[in-house]
């Protein structure tokens, strides 16, 4: 179901915490376009009349680098768009937030920390396609968002996730997400990625319908952009395709 009603979510409340806590304004690439301040995207090219809705029984707990999600290009807030249970922080060295502390003790979320298993300690427990969550539990999905480098950082340096075991990507289903991209960038999307968890714990409409959301973003974020549009022109009708099925 399309929701026309805008939703301002966990990523829009850190958004503005963030810019608040800002001693510098914030210049992003673009700054002179007029943003919608929901999406992001350049106004004439809005896509919040088209916004999903759905239910999951999975939930994301995104942590931020510093200014990240300040980045209107950042695609963390597409999870947030779709699925209702998506928390968001900035991340911290220490596990000094007493919100985040209480949603990862929350007895009814199973946490797993998304980073590449190589990574991993010996010891620490590494999940694989399908995601196997104990009975009666929900799946809470952290994802780092920044670059490469400081999701390493946040990865090494929490010892508050520690003790939670590991998902990583299968290239199996990154493929799949490849085949379908346009463009030649390997490097996931944080919105792809969450699309690739929710295939793994069984949520094929779910994940096929948050990476459609991300296709229609990338296509008209690129429009607002003066360069060659690698976007879908066709992700707003699979969107809409997809949304009558149900
Ligand atoms: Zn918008």
């Amino acid at each position: 179901m399309i929701n026309k009603q805008l939703k301002h979510h966990s990523v829009h409340r850190l958004y503005d915490a963030r810019l608040k806590a800002s001693t510098r304004p914030f210049l992003a690439r673009g700054a002179h376009v007029q943003r919608c301040p929901f999406c992001r995207i350049d106004e004439q090219f809005c896509i919040c009349s088209l916004r999903p809705e759905t239910k999951s029984n999975a939930g994301f707990l995104l942590l931020y680098y510093d200014d990240e999600v300040l980045k209107p290009s950042n695609t963390g807030r597409l999870i947030a768009d779709i699925i209702d249970d998506t928390f968001a922080f900035i991340w911290q060295r220490t596990e000094s937030n007493p919100d985040l502390v209480s949603i990862l003790k929350d007895e009814q979320w199973y946490p797993i920390i998304v980073f590449p298993a190589e990574y991993a300690s010996e010891e620490r427990e590494v999940f694989s396609e399908p995601y196997d969550i104990p009975e009666g539990l929900r799946p809470l999905f952290v994802l780092f968002d920044g670059t490469w480098r400081q999701a390493k950082k946040m990865f090494r340096k929490s010892p508050y996730l520690d003790q939670y075991p590991i998902a990583s990507i299968m290239p199996e289903a990154q493929s799949r997400f490849l085949v379908r991209k346009a463009t030649r960038d390997i490097h996931l999307a944080t919105a792809e990625v969450a699309a690739c968890l929710l295939d793994g714990v069984g949520e094929k409409f779910n994940s096929e319908l948050l990476a459609t959301w991300f296709d229609l973003f990338s296509f008209r974020y690129q429009c607002g952009v003066k360069r060659q549009n690698q976007g879908d022109s066709g992700a707003e009708v699979r969107l809409v395709n997809l949304l009558q099925k149900t």
